[in-house]
């Protein structure tokens, strides 16, 4: 990892919200224009609010011949030149509108071979599903000029080096370091703020991928870290990482400060506000991170840095709506352990990320939990495949459910904290249908029917009295 400049560098990253209508790429390109007045400052933005789903429904209605894909296109670039006409003037504007132009065109050229072909691959909707970024870097950096700073946007593509995992690409950090000291490093020095598509990376070949849903954050901590910020600043629209999704707990408070450890727990478990993949090159470089509300930026917002204070047992709850709970049986033929081997090595190769992991040797079984979209993608939704029994097991049962876990650094300590959980789960007649710890002690994961989530997410909140008790 790089180390720290004289000249500190800042990084700020606007997620989808931020930048949502004109008026608050306004306020961000404000805010980040004062930033470069007095540091060196770097930019990570995402697309547009809805804007990548938006891209992924027309690449997906076109590989089914639906037409409608046009529309969509038609509503990308409205949108765009609704924020543009509001932000841009004279050449800036024409700048721009080409720009926006060039991805649309991208666009319509995979929808077309998509509806020719019938399919839309794991590539191609990567060539697609980060058009959203490219198109608000140039509006951003547009954006920033028109606010008196000096900016230039940058395509992750031809700076984040990754694998051909396409959805979920792995960043090789050599080449990727190499690149940002090459093309970034002699924009900062210049004074020039560099406006980096969120989201994006390609293969060595130049093929466009993706780092997973929600990955801008990743790219901003990434970039970060590797060119020695000093820190990072996630503005989003919340005041930070709070007790538990406030869209499920009206009651949940901001936390002022986590740990990275926790704030992985967190966010791997459910809690949207920061990308899991994003905290880890934060923890490794000791880069703090902070999470804003660029709706309320007066609110400190949540600081995540390394070691917590630890006034509570239970620092924060999240939820994972919708999982799947697959359990998997043996043939007879196979021991316990030879289940658990093929069984992961089946999943790695489906690109799963399991949740929660329980395994049985009576029985010989071995439970497991994922997240909707991938369990859809790995065929669990559907009856059980040839392939599947032909491997030497079958999936016994796979039900939908929802996951609650309980994070804090202690929570593995003081020998109530468990049973708390579990008496609060009961006297709301919430059922537990599978749980697991995990080695760093700092979580609690429970699976649980989904009809009981919201009341699950609440007992446990309301049990350690985190309405009050947010650090
Ligand atoms: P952005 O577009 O800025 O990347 P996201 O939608 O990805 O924002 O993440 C912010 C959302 O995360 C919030 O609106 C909130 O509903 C949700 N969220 C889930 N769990 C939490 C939590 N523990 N703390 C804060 N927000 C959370
Ligand atoms: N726009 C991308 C997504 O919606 C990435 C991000 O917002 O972080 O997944
Ligand atoms: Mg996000």
């Amino acid at each position: 990892m790089a180390r720290r400049s004289r000249n500190p560098l800042h990084v700020l990253k606007f997620g989808g919200t931020s930048l949502g209508v004109a008026e608050r790429i306004a306020w961000a390109s404000r805010h980040a224009a004062s930033s470069a007045r007095r540091r060196r400052t770097l930019v990570v933005v995402s697309a547009m609010a809805g804007m990548t789903n938006l891209l992924l429904r027309s690449a997906r209605a076109a590989a089914t011949g639906d037409g409608n894909w046009r529309k969509a296109a038609d509503e990308i670039r409205e949108r765009h030149r609704q924020a543009a006409e509001a932000l841009l003037s004279g050449a800036e504007r024409k700048r721009f509108d080409s720009r926006m132009e060039e991805a649309i065109a991208t666009l319509e050229k995979n929808c077309e071979n998509f509806e020719a072909s019938g399919e839309a691959t794991a590539q191609g909707l990567d060539s697609v599903a980060s058009l959203g970024e490219v198109i608000s870097a140039a509006l951003f950096a547009a954006a920033l000029r028109e606010a008196g700073a000096r900016a230039r946007a940058v395509d992750a593509a031809e700076l984040i080096v990754t694998d051909n995992r396409f959805g979920d690409a792995n960043v090789m950090v050599e080449a990727t370091e190499k690149r940002l000291r090459e093309r970034v490093g002699p924009l900062l020095s210049r004074g020039v703020v560099p406006v980096i598509t969120g989201f994006r990376g390609a293969t060595t070949e130049g093929a466009p991928t993706t780092l997973g849903r929600g990955s801008s954050d990743y790219t901003a901590t990434l970039t970060g870290s590797l060119l020695g910020a000093q820190e990072i600043t996630i503005w989003t629209d919340v005041d930070g990482v709070m007790t538990a999704d406030p869209r499920l707990v009206p009651g949940a408070r901001v936390i002022s400060r986590l740990s990275y450890g926790e704030a992985i727990e967190l966010a791997f478990f459910g809690a949207k506000v920061i990308h899991w993949k994003a905290i880890l090159p934060a923890m490794q470089s000791q880069m703090p991170l902070r999470v804003r509300n660029s709706f309320r930026p007066r609110n400190a917002g949540t600081r995540i840095v390394s070691g917590a204070n630890c006034r509570t047992a239970v620092a924060a709850v999240t939820a994972v709506p919708r999982a799947h709970l697959v359990t998997l049986r043996g043939d007879g033929a196979l021991r316990p352990v030879e289940l658990a081997t093929r069984a992961l090595g089946w999943l790695d190769g489906a690109g799963a990320h399991p949740l929660l992991v329980v395994q049985s040797s009576p029985e010989n079984s071995l439970a497991f939990a994922l997240g909707h979209e991938e369990a859809t993608l790995a065929g669990f939704c559907h009856p059980i495949s040839a392939r599947q029994a032909s491997d030497g097991f079958v999936v016994h049962s796979s039900e939908e459910v929802g996951l609650v876990t309980a994070i804090g650094a202690r929570i593995g300590q003081p020998a109530g904290a468990a049973a708390r959980i579990f008496t609060a789960l009961e006297r709301c007649r919430v059922n537990v249908l599978a749980a697991a710890t995990g080695s760093s002690g700092q979580r609690l994961a429970l699976a649980v029917p989904q009809n009981s989530l919201r009341a699950a997410v609440r007992a446990i909140h309301r049990e350690f009295r985190l309405q009050r008790n947010a650090r």
